[in-house]
């Protein structure tokens, strides 16, 4: 197979060791983030959503992550740490992959592990989609997360439901990057109308997120007007977007 992977990823890199990989396939996947070099140890990435194996087109996504993250330098064998911003399989069907080739340890919130073991389960079943085998070593909760040693990496996790009941979102403060899932897009919003969502709920979670200093927001998908949206007065703009769709 010739993998033409930058047609498929486009590696952004915003920060010393943090690599976004944003999807360009035609079918349904969700952008990648990777903290590089991290963690203790023999695997020190930490990946954050690695998205689909393969897509309802048949595009190989988890493989053109690899061979986009290989580019860079990076192999997922060296992933100790899969971070999950929700439970829905563009973001999660990976979390296998992953394991399996480097025995990752994975994490999700607790509201997202227990939705996606009851009602998540059930919606799969009743859509024949396959849920996504993994056991979280931890569940994240909102307030800080620090990875890696001298706590090199300080996160904030902010519980944003609506779009699922356990989102989260991740704020990087060092570096003013946030991470929104499937909360926030370029000029749009996560839907709600799948199991578990909540309009009222996503409304209060972009309210919560729109407070915070953002130079960076990398959303979960990209939408016909973009992906990362750059710069501070951009970023309070696409909230104030979002706001006027709510
Ligand atoms: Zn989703």
């Amino acid at each position: 197979m010739v993998y033409q992977s930058s047609s498929y990823y486009k590696s952004v890199q915003l920060a010393d060791d943090f690599y976004c990989y944003i999807w360009q396939g035609r079918g349904n996947n969700c952008n990648s983030c990777l903290f590089t070099n991290v963690l203790r140890g023999e695997r020190p990435h930490v990946i954050v959503d690695p998205g689909h194996i393969t897509n309802e087109l048949g595009e190989a996504c988890f493989d053109y992550l690899v061979k986009a993250m290989e580019e860079d330098g990076f192999k997922v064998d060296d992933i100790g740490l899969v971070i999950n911003t929700h439970s829905h399989p563009d973001h999660c069907q990976a979390n296998e992959a992953v394991i399996e080739r480097s025995q990752a340890w994975v994490t999700l919130s607790k509201e997202e592990d227990e939705f996606r073991n009851t009602l998540g389960e059930k919606m799969h079943s009743v859509l024949g989609v396959k849920v996504p085998q993994f056991k979280p070593l931890f569940h994240l909760k909102e307030g800080n997360l620090s990875l890696g040693t001298k706590n090199k990496v300080e996160l904030q996790v902010f519980h944003t439901p609506g779009h699922s009941p356990g989102s989260v979102c991740f704020y990087w403060l060092d570096n003013k990057i946030l991470l929104t899932g499937d909360v926030v897009f370029y000029g749009s919003i996560g839907r709600t109308d799948f199991l578990g969502g909540s309009l009222s709920l996503l409304k209060r979670s972009i309210d919560r997120l729109s407070q915070l200093d953002v130079e960076y927001l990398v959303p979960g998908h990209n939408t016909e007007f973009g992906s990362i949206v750059e710069g501070r007065a951009n970023v309070a703009r696409n909230f104030q977007a979002a706001k006027l769709i709510l």
